[in-house]
């Protein structure tokens, strides 16, 4: 298959779409983000890689970093963190608390904020520092991504923590039904900073390939996780990993994938490649609006979907 050509049309046909949408003003530093941007990048196994537009672009990762997290603390606490958080799609927004508050502060999956929270107080008790955390965290995203540079944008997370309310309210909400281990606003923060690492999609891309693969990375040959877990993430992927729209994003794209309101989407096709997407325009689900578009034409041009 000629890769290159089919991100060639997908670029050609997604620019009437880079003007729609809505980037994510909620948190300051990312409102400045210049709406009218695209990138996607396949990475195959053989280590070839296909990009089309600002595929050396950082953006935020937001909440892709959820993936990550999920994969670590899943390695961690096995079957146990079950009991910290569920697997079920929550139909609801991701910044939601109303589930939260009649489900007794047992978030529904760990990709809704409420989840992604729970789990970085997971990490937080297993490696007993917040400072060790977010350390582990970002190791394991570069180790993942064989790229030593990976870092984090200290202004995003700080400009997210000044509009951190509703974040710090799941928290303390889930802390009030004793599900909750750790000081919230330490724990609030390593979430943010962990949402502020900064990608390309090239990079982003390289990043996901172990999902794509069972949990071994193709081209270095390094086993991250097991294959049963990388089936199990790639199973959340596609279930909650576009919150309220992940049925519609499985029905039209038909790809395990995670969003983040910084405007990318990383996808795996299970045995063939990894892909990441960006665009910052949102939907008003808060995943990418070109992004979702370019990933759909994608899977119609090649066949190329896990179904
Ligand atoms: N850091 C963001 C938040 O907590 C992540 C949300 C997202 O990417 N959907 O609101």
């Amino acid at each position: 298959m000629n890769f290159q050509k089919i991100l060639d049309e997908i670029y050609a046909e997604i620019q009437p779409e880079l003007s729609r949408g809505k980037v994510a003003d909620y948190i300051p530093a990312l409102a400045e983000v210049k709406r009218e941007q695209f990138a996607m990048t396949l990475t195959l196994p053989d280590g070839s890689v296909y990009s089309v537009g600002e595929s050396t672009k950082p953006f935020s990762i937001q909440s892709i970093s959820k993936a990550f997290t999920f994969t670590m603390a899943l390695d961690i606490y096995s079957k146990a963190l079950y009991e910290r958080v569920g697997v079920e799609p929550s139909g609801n927004p991701f910044n939601s608390l109303v589930q939260l508050e009649y489900e007794h502060g047992k978030p529904r999956n760990p990709f809704i904020n409420a989840g992604a929270i729970a789990i970085t107080d997971a990490l937080i008790t297993h490696y007993r520092d917040e400072y060790k955390t977010l350390e582990a965290v970002i190791g394991f995203v570069r180790r993942i991504s064989d790229n030593p540079e990976i870092s984090f944008d200290s202004i995003v997370a700080n400009s997210e923590m000044e509009h951190g309310d509703r974040n710090l309210a799941l928290a303390r909400l889930m802390k009030s039904f004793g599900k909750f281990e750790n000081d919230v606003q330490q724990t609030v923060m390593t979430y943010f900073k962990h949402c502020a690492i900064t990608m390309n999609t090239e990079e982003l891309s390289r990043a996901m390939l172990f999902l794509a693969f069972g949990g071994t990375d193709p081209i270095s040959g390094k086993q991250f996780i097991t294959p049963a877990q990388a089936k199990r993430i790639n199973a959340m992927m596609l279930t909650c990993g576009h919150y309220d729209a992940s049925g519609e994003f499985a029905f039209h794209v038909g790809l395990p994938a995670k969003s983040g309101v910084g405007g990318g989407i990383a996808a795996t096709v299970p045995g063939v490649m990894s892909i990441a997407v960006w665009s910052p325009g949102l939907n008003q689900y808060g995943n990418s609006h070109a992004g979702t578009l370019a990933l759909e034409l994608f899977t119609t041009k090649t066949g190329l979907s896990i179904f």
